[in-house]
């Protein structure tokens, strides 16, 4: 029988499956198992979580989280060729990782998982931003997850960690910091893939703070930086106008200047305007 250490190399398996990489599903895989246990071993200790992993693939990173003692694991594949690489890694695992064959947009993992709960991916770029926002926008406070850790490209990666008056800084950055802290652990560079994508990556690790930064209510605040940041270049009194009709009145009691572009207003401001506007 197979034990986890002696499956058989990635490269290997993926041509036994004939798992060709398709664009239409981002995939670009991580065929070193060195590296995919680095990227399992920034999840901190995993011996006492249950993991969600999104798009495993050929089940390299998936590998690196069993590896690396993961209690358990829960893998969404939306590619049906992969199932029969990853049955072969529950084979070696026995009792460690279920593979639940569909869409991450449209499965509820909840129902197969025990807290605490870390997710760790290698997203596919095509829905991982789309993932991120759902992740970080829950109605409610601690989410389902303790931690995410997470594979993107560069640029999103940075756009996530991104502080107030740089280029990348936005909607994201402020979703992403007002209730965790996001700090980018690795960076990879194209070279990592196969196939190769054009540009370089880096996994962001979000650790769920206990409460959020400053009070706001989510939807409001999701609004208003929405809003600012869609005409980004804009003064905030025009760029958000629709939103009361005294908007000016209520950007200064926000400690907001009327003149300012959202690019320059930090979390604590935006939180204080969502406040104000929310008390109608
Ligand atoms: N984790 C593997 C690795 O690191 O080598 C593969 C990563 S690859 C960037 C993204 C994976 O997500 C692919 O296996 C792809 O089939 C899968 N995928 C794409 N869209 C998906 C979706 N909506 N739901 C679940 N999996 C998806």
């Amino acid at each position: 029988m197979s034990t986890l250490a002696n499956l058989p190399p990635l490269s290997r398996v993926i041509a036994a499956h004939g798992l060709s990489a398709r664009k239409s599903l981002g995939q670009n895989f991580l065929l070193d198992l060195n590296l995919t246990a680095r990227i399992a071993r920034q999840a901190g200790d995993l011996s006492a979580c249950d993991v969600l992993e999104i798009g495993p693939g050929p089940g390299g990173l998936t590998r690196g989280l069993l590896m690396e003692g993961a209690r358990h694991v829960l893998a969404v594949e939306k590619d049906a060729r992969c199932l029969p690489a990853l049955q072969e890694i529950a084979e070696a695992a026995p009792g460690r990782l279920d593979v639940v064959h569909g869409d991450a947009l449209e499965i509820d993992p909840l129902a197969h998982l025990t807290p605490p709960i870390r997710i760790v991916a290698n997203l596919p770029y095509n829905v991982g931003t789309e993932l991120l926002i759902r992740w970080l926008t829950p109605p409610d406070w601690p989410p389902f997850w303790q931690s995410l850790t997470l594979m993107f490209q560069r640029e999103v990666a940075e756009r996530i960690v991104a502080a107030p008056g740089s280029k990348a800084y936005g909607r994201l950055a402020l979703l992403a910091q007002w209730r965790c802290d996001a700090r980018i652990v690795m960076t990879l560079p194209p070279g990592a893939f196969t196939p190769p994508p054009k540009v370089s990556s880096a996994v962001v690790h979000l650790t769920a703070l206990p409460a959020p930064r400053y009070p706001a209510d989510p939807r409001v605040l999701e609004r208003v930086v929405a809003m600012a940041f869609n005409q980004r270049r804009k003064m905030l009194r025009a760029a958000l106008r629709g939103l009361a009709p005294d908007i000016e009145d209520r950007l200064l009691a926000a400690g907001i200047k009327p003149t300012d572009r959202a690019e320059t207003v930090g979390l604590e401001q935006f939180c204080a305007l969502a406040r104000g506007l929310a008390e109608g």
